[in-house]
């Protein structure tokens, strides 16, 4: 496998992981990689020689179960190494993406299991994502988007949507960590932002875009 066909997997898994039970299309394919469609095209073609997804021409692709089984493990080196650089290397979880994304293609089952049980075995990435079991198991918790609570409901925020720089730079800026305790005090009707009470001490307002990005539990 090159760098390439990963990532190729991986984008594929994600979009399917959005829509879920549909194909994805060669267009959101170009999209997520922001590549032209006749070089995603050409791509695809290898990828369901090697037998890793199915692909025809104007339907979209699907992963077999060893391309899903790839990805994961892509998808498991990533957040893996995410961990590690948030725990051990003092990275703040806005740092450590654009790293992961090169640590994740090293080849060597032997250091990920090395580091996995270094970490102690960790079950979520620093931003609230599951880690992926080296079997390609995967449990996605059943989280609701803050954006969904009706008022007086409480939660706990356990992950982001949007795990951009930029968006969790702003998390941090407004004191909205994981594991904070959230209420919500009151819908604003004229363009639904939200109060929020943060840990029973303190009330920030977020916009509704920022309650669309975040998960609670
Ligand atoms: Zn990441």
């Amino acid at each position: 496998m090159t760098i390439t066909e990963e990532n190729y997997l991986k984008a594929i898994y994600k979009l399917a992981e959005e829509e879920p039970g549909q194909d994805v299309s060669t267009n959101r394919i170009a999209a997520a990689l922001t590549t032209r469609a006749a070089s995603v095209t050409d791509m695809l073609r290898r990828l369901a020689d090697k037998q890793l997804l199915e692909y025809e021409k104007y339907r979209g692709v699907r992963l077999t179960p060893e391309g899903r089984r790839l990805a994961l493990l892509t998808v498991r080196k990533h957040r893996l190494w995410e961990v590690f650089l948030v725990q051990q290397l003092g990275f703040n979880w806005d740092e450590v993406h654009d790293v992961a994304e090169e640590l994740e293609h090293v080849q060597s089952p032997l250091l990920m299991r090395r580091l996995d049980e270094f970490l102690n075995f960790p079950t979520l990435d620093p931003h609230g994502d599951p880690i992926p079991a080296e079997n390609g198991a995967v449990r996605r918790p059943a989280h609701r988007l803050l954006a969904e609570l009706g008022v007086g409901e409480c939660g706990t925020l356990a992950s982001v949507k949007d795990t951009s720089a930029p968006f969790l730079q702003y998390l941090d800026k407004m004191g909205l960590p994981l594991g904070a305790r959230v209420r919500i005090l009151e819908k604003i009707a004229f363009d639904n932002s939200l109060e929020v009470q943060i840990n029973d001490e303190r009330t920030v307002v977020i916009s509704a875009e920022v309650g669309r990005n975040l998960f609670t539990a």
